[in-house]
Order: structure tokens, then C-alpha cells, then sequence
């Protein structure tokens, strides 16, 4: 019935992975304590058949290990790389097989001496399995021996760290195996005294007595007869002498077997127990008359493969239900949170991918040609603009470009060179502004804050790193094509910088447009205005205004006066007091500020109005002809056509372009370079994900416990007539 153990040791690891509060769902293990050099260690090893625990008299054990022994058949024939049977792997290092067992040593030896000194030791088990076909199936835990005598370096803080940690693991239902030295007396050992404070019957305490060697065989043969402290699953005697050094490598296992530390431990230890027969015979009288004493490490693996086997079946019931009742949960759960719908990380990637490349299709066609073009137009509207209130509404002159637009008998010929310079000035101002710097980069901006936004919607907000790494490609595309971009529009508006032709359609296309410009311009000018009015009240404002109006006349007097002064050489006194202002009101600057600002509002107000008259006058209807009269509808034309040559070519290099690498990159960058171990990370980020595929997963590992475990239901029942579980 080996099988129980074997499957049940298999059972128990898949529910160490399933985190669970039922302390009903946890299977026996082999809990080994014992204090220190009570030759722990060394009844371990000779039970695995190698030395591979570290050695060394500074506290070596830190951490529990959990060593699971699995019993692996020797593979006929001579032993090559493949039929190696004898190895050892740490399930949470991902070192994979380790065939060295010094390298075990090594890494036991590392991962213990990793645990500060100040903490003493830690509750953290290292794993630790070995395959070898001379172990048998048993799942052990090896402890931090017990401090006896506290010293400088062994503070009685550790004592009490270490029988803590101790205490912890010989709860029900893990077996003891109180490790105890001959050659000291019982009553002092403290394996055997932490052992009666959780088992005081002794029903699951196994008593190993090493050292047997140590003291003359009689006194060996009356500790294990079990009268002094009895045991209910008795005393093993060993000698397990080891005295290889710290270290010592065992190169020397030959590769199909024991190693030759183990066979040397074993031959001294039969000799010993060969040598003193006599001693070790069953008693023909007394209370363990017939009862021969447990000797020999082979006698301790036997006994604690049974016993484990026993305890394993015992709990087997117990398990088997308590895992029913959580895979029921479980199910339940499921059923009722996630309609029994599965998923995989892989599922969640390829749905997250696919919804972000259908958001990002939809982005794409709603930002085709003419997205591009009002937002180029909007941008180019503003230079414009700007460059006409440099070079128009602010120039004295202008009123009399209107009146001349509207005097019919003046033709363009006739019209002063000043104003035809003006204009060439104003539109090589806009061709030769950089458009394809321009343009170019305020629709990659315009891109790139789309992709931002996508990168930080659902689900994305729960992916930083995959958002980062969206927005990086698409960065790097952008500007790859940044440079190509911007110079073919600059090529390809560069004729508008020597001359723009404008057909008649195209001139009232603009002058239509330009009416509208300037109408929103006036009424922001209005609208300003209206704004400090209502700030400040109509009369103070209009008091203010004024007064502006009168310091600026004055000021322009004094100018005057003082060039007139430099030209009669003569110097007089110009400083006026202010006895003539009309008031002298206590305006701050402040306020002054505002009503210069409502002086100028005003007067652009009025220019604009005339503009505006002009752009709808018969002039400027007439056509193209009258482009000098009508800068406004001039510049508007020149706008509109870069605005279309640049929004060709950004289709062309930059968004077609854009578009067609964008979903690739996601594939490439997110996808496809991802293991499966990413994937699931990634899926995991997603808190509403990882709590579905936790629960899945729990639910899966449950039904294969559960699956497991009623086959053994059924084989043990088999096997002992239908009495299961019963204790
Ligand atoms: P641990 O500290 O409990 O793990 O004890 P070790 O296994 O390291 O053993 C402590 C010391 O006792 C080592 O020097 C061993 O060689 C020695 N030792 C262990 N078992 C025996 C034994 O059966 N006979 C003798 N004579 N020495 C032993």
C-alpha cells in the first residue's frame, strides 16, 4: 500500500499551493527535532543516503526545511544523462535538477546564512525535494536544533525563537521524531519535552536514540526497551556516525546508487548492532518479553514509512471531506460570481488586445484627412490672424486702405507700392513660418495624447508597464517618421513662398471665411471689453478711460513740444504741473491698467468694424484682384492651401504610416515577446482578473485533490475491508 503515501505526499503539495484557513486540509509530515549535535542531521542524511544538510557549529539551520522524499524506480541498463534517477530540485529557486549533492549543501547552507544573524532564525520553510530510487516516499521537516545553554552568540532570545518555531510545526497532525543522544539522559532531552506538551500519550512520537555507540550496549539496549518515557510508536537505535567534514563534497556517490558516505555510515552502523547482537535480542522475559528493540536506520525508514502510511490513511476521511466541502465552496462561488465562465491569462491578454486595437481603430477613422485639416486650419487661422493684427489692425494707415477700397475710382495699379509690399511681407510671414515643423508635430501631439488616453483607460490603468511600453512605440514610430513628415510638407509648400495663385472661386471661398474670422475676432474684442466694463462699472470705467485718453494726449504734446524744442535748439521748461487735469482722481494703476486695456479693446473694436465693412464692400467682392484691399481674405486663401498640400503629405508619411504599424506593434511589442509566465503576470494586474483566474485555479486544484483522493477512498476501503479512516 505504498501507493497512499506516495499519492497523498503528491496531494499534499498540491494543497500547500491552495492557501486555506481549515487546518483540516493540511496532511501529515514527519516533523524532525532534536537539540543540537543530538545528530539530527546525521540520521537525516542516512536516511536520504547522502550528506547534503549543512554543516558547522554557527547555528546552520535557520529555516525549516521541507525535504519530500520521492521514491523514483532504478532504470535498468548503464546510467547516462537521461536515466539519472538521483537528483534533488528547491521548487521555489527554479534551479532545476541538481545532481551535486554538495551543491544542495551549498544552496542549503546559502539560504539559511541569508537570514540575519539578528533575526536568529525564520518561519519560512525552504523546500527542498529529492528523487532517488533509495529513498522512500515520506515528506520530512527538518527544524533548527534546540539551544541548550544560552552563550554569548546563542542568546536566550534564540532559544525562545527556535522552540517557538518548533512548537508551530509538531502540531496535529504532523508525526514527531524526537531525535535524542544516548550518551545524555533522557530526561534531559529536549525533543522528547516539547513532544509530552503536544502529545503527552506519546501516540504520534517516534523516539530516534543516535549514538548507540556511545555508550556500552546494555545501558543502549534499556533506553529503547521504552520503560523510562514510553512511546506508543517506541524507540529506534542508530549509529550514524558522519565524520566527513564540512563540505566534503560527495563526489564519491557512484551515479547508479548510494553514495559512499551513506555505505560507509551504513556497514558501521550493522557492525556496531552485529558486534552486540546479544544486547539487541528480543527478551525472553518482562514486560517486552518477545518484543525484539527497533535498530538500524533501515529499521527507521521502515517504521516511518509506516507510520506515516497509518497516519496518512487514518486522515484520509478527514481530507477527503474537507476538501470536499471547499471544492463545494469553491464551485459555488464560481458558479455565482462568474457563471462558471473560465478564463486563462492568455484569454484576458488577446481580449485586452483586441479591445485596445478596436478602440484604436475607432481613433484611427475618426482622424482621417479631415480631422487633420481643421486642426491644421484651426492652428494656421491663428497665425494668421496674429500676423494681421501685427501688420494691419495695429498700423495707423489701415482706415485709409479702407477708404481707398471703397473710393471706386482708385484700382489696385494705382494703389500705393506700401501696401503691396505689406501684403507680400504678411503672407511670406506664413509660408515661411516652418509648416512642416508645424503641422507635423501638431499632429503627432494630437496622436500622441489619443494613445496616452487609450494607454490610461480601463484596463489599461491597471497595467502601467504594458500603458508605459504603448506609449514608448508609439512615440518611437512617430518620431521615425517625424523628420520625412515635416520636410516633404516643407518641399511641397515651398512654390507658396514665391507666389499663390488664387482662382475667383477660391478668393470668395475665402472671403467669406475671412468675414467670419474677423466677426469672431470683434466680437472676443466685444466681449473683452464688456468684461472689464461690467468689472469696473460703465461710469468709473468710462472716467477712467478718460482720464487715459487726456495722459496720452498730454503725453503726445510733451513729445511733440520737445522735438519742436530740439529743433529751436533751445531748451525750456517742459514740466507742466497737472493743474489743468480735468480731475485728479485717486485712479490706482491697477485700474489704470484696465482702462488702457478698454482703450485699446475699443479701438481694435472699431478697426475691425471697418475691416469688416471693407471685406463685404463691392472691392473686395470683385475677385482675387482686390487681394491688396483684402489682406484678410488674402492670407485666409494662402491658409487654406497649405492647409491642404500639408494634410496630403502627413497622410501619406505620417498617418497611414502610423496606422498601419500601431496594432503590429502591439502584437510585437506586447504579445508576442511575452512568456507564458508574463502573460500571467500580466493578466494578474488586473485586480477583478487575478481574483477570477485565483478562484478558477483553486476550484481546478481542488478537483484534482478531490479526484485523487477518491480514488484512494476506494483502494484503502479495498484493502482493509471496508474500514476506512476508522481509528
Ligand atoms: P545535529 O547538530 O543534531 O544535526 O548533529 P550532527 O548530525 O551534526 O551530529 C553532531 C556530532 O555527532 C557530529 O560530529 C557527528 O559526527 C556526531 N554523531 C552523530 N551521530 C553519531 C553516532 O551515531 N555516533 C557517534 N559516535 N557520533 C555521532
Amino acid at each position: 500500500l505504498m501507493l497512499l503515501t506516495r499519492k497523498l505526499i503528491e496531494v499534499r503539495n498540491i494543497l500547500k499551493e491552495i492557501d486555506h484557513e481549515s487546518d483540516q486540509l493540511t496532511l501529515p509530515s514527519i516533523v524532525v527535532i532534536g537539540s543540537q549535535s543530538s545528530g539530527k542531521s546525521s540520521v537525516l542524511e542516512a536516511i536520504v543516503g547522502h550528506e547534503f544538510l549543512p554543516k558547522g557549529n554557527n547555528m546552520v539551520t535557520r529555516r525549516p526545511i521541507e525535504l519530500t522524499l520521492i521514491h523514483t524506480p532504478a532504470r535498468p541498463g548503464r546510467p547516462t544523462k537521461d536515466t539519472v534517477v538521483e537528483y534533488a530540485e528547491f521548487p521555489g529557486l527554479g534551479l532545476g535538477r541538481i545532481t551535486d549533492f554538495s551543491h544542495v549543501q551549498k544552496t542549503l547552507y546559502d539560504l539559511n546564512m541569508a537570514v540575519p544573524a539578528t533575526e536568529c532564525v525564520s518561519d519560512e520553510p525552504i523546500e527542498l525535494r529529492i528523487h532517488s530510487p533509495h529513498v522512500p516516499d515520506l515528506t520530512l521537516i527538518d527544524l533548527p536544533g534546540y539551544v541548550q545553554i544560552a552563550s554569548m552568540d546563542q542568546p536566550d532570545e534564540l532559544r525562545e525563537k527556535i522552540t517557538k518555531l518548533c512548537h508551530k510545526y509538531i502540531q496535529e497532525p504532523n508525526i514527531i521524531l524526537a531525535v535524542c543522544a544516548a550518551d545524555v539522559d533522557l530526561a534531559n532531552s529536549p525533543a522528547l519535552r516539547a513532544s509530552r506538551q503536544v502529545d503527552p500519550l506519546g501516540l504520534r512520537t517516534i523516539g530516534v536514540v543516535t549514538k548507540m555507540d556511545l555508550v556500552p550496549p546494555e545501558v543502549g539496549a534499556g533506553i529503547l526497551s521504552n520503560n523510562k518515557y514510553p512511546l506508543a510508536l517506541g524507540y529506534v537505535g542508530v549509529v550514524c556516525k558522519n565524520n566527513l567534514g564540512v563540505f566534503q563534497s560527495s563526489k564519491g556517490h557512484d551515479s547508479a546508487g548510494q553514495g559512499r558516505m551513506s555505505s560507509l555510515v551504513a556497514k558501521q552502523e550493522s557492525d556496531y548492532f552485529n558486534a552486540n547482537r546479544e544486547h539487541f535480542k528480543a527478551p525472553a522475559r518482562g514486560r517486552n518479553a518477545g518484543v525484539q528493540p527497533m535498530t538500524g536506520t533501515d529499521t527507521l525508514r521502515r517504521r516511518l514509512m509506516s507510520v506515516l502510511e497509518e497516519s496518512m490513511g487514518s486522515s484520509l476521511h478527514g481530507i477527503a471531506n474537507a476538501v470536499q466541502l471547499e471544492l463545494e465552496e469553491a464551485s459555488y462561488q464560481f458558479k455565482v460570481q462568474y457563471n462558471d465562465r473560465s478564463i486563462t491569462a492568455e484569454s484576458y491578454v488577446a481580449e485586452t488586445m483586441d479591445a485596445l486595437k478596436l478602440r484604436f481603430k475607432e481613433f484611427a477613422s475618426n482622424f482621417g484627412k479631415p480631422e487633420v485639416r481643421a486642426l491644421l486650419k484651426q492652428a494656421l487661422d491663428e497665425k494668421v490672424m496674429d500676423i494681421l493684427a501685427q501688420m494691419y489692425w495695429s498700423d495707423a494707415r489701415t482706415p485709409e486702405l479702407s477708404q481707398l477700397a471703397d473710393a471706386r475710382k482708385v484700382s489696385a495699379e494705382e494703389l500705393d507700392k506700401y501696401w503691396a509690399y505689406k501684403l507680400d511681407a504678411s503672407s511670406s510671414a506664413l509660408t515661411k513660418s516652418g509648416i512642416g515643423r508645424l503641422s507635423t508635430q501638431l499632429v503627432v501631439d494630437s496622436i500622441r495624447t489619443q494613445i496616452e488616453h487609450l494607454a490610461q483607460s480601463e484596463p489599461f490603468n491597471h497595467h502601467p508597464d504594458a500603458a508605459e511600453r504603448i506609449v514608448a512605440f508609439s512615440t518611437a514610430i512617430l518620431r521615425d517618421r517625424f523628420g520625412l513628415t515635416a520636410d516633404q510638407v516643407e518641399n511641397c509648400v515651398k512654390p507658396f513662398k514665391y507666389e499663390v495663385e488664387v482662382e475667383p472661386n477660391e478668393w470668395e471661398a475665402g472671403r467669406v471665411r475671412s468675414v467670419q474670422l474677423v466677426e469672431r475676432e470683434l466680437s472676443m474684442c466685444e466681449g473683452a471689453f464688456n468684461g472689464i466694463k461690467k468689472m469696473l462699472g460703465g461710469r468709473r470705467l468710462k472716467g477712467a478711460m478718460e482720464y487715459v485718453t487726456h495722459l496720452e494726449e498730454r503725453e503726445r504734446k510733451r513729445v511733440q513740444a520737445r522735438i519742436r524744442a530740439r529743433e529751436a535748439s533751445a531748451t525750456s521748461d517742459l514740466d507742466e504741473d497737472d493743474s489743468n487735469d480735468p480731475t485728479r482722481p485717486d485712479y490706482n494703476s491697477a485700474l489704470l491698467i484696465k482702462a488702457r486695456e478698454a482703450l485699446f479693446l475699443t479701438e481694435r473694436s472699431k478697426m475691425l468694424r471697418t475691416r469688416l465693412s471693407t471685406l463685404q464692400s463691392k472691392r473686395c467682392r470683385s475677385g482675387p484682384g482686390a487681394k491688396a484691399f483684402c489682406p484678410e481674405t488674402f492670407l485666409n486663401v494662402v491658409a487654406d492651401k497649405l492647409t491642404y498640400t500639408a494634410v496630403m503629405f502627413i497622410n501619406i508619411e505620417l498617418l497611414s504610416e502610423f496606422f498601419y504599424q500601431f496594432p503590429r506593434e502591439i502584437d510585437a511589442k506586447l504579445v508576442y515577446e511575452a512568456d507564458k509566465a508574463e502573460l500571467g503576470r500580466f493578466a494578474r494586474e488586473n485586480p477583478s482578473v487575478r481574483r477570477h483566474l485565483e478562484l478558477q485555479e483553486r476550484k481546478e486544484k481542488l478537483e484534482l485533490v478531490m479526484g485523487k483522493l477518491g480514488d484512494l477512498v476506494k483502494v484503502y476501503q479495498e484493502k482493509n475491508g471496508g474500514g476506512a479512516g476508522a481509528r
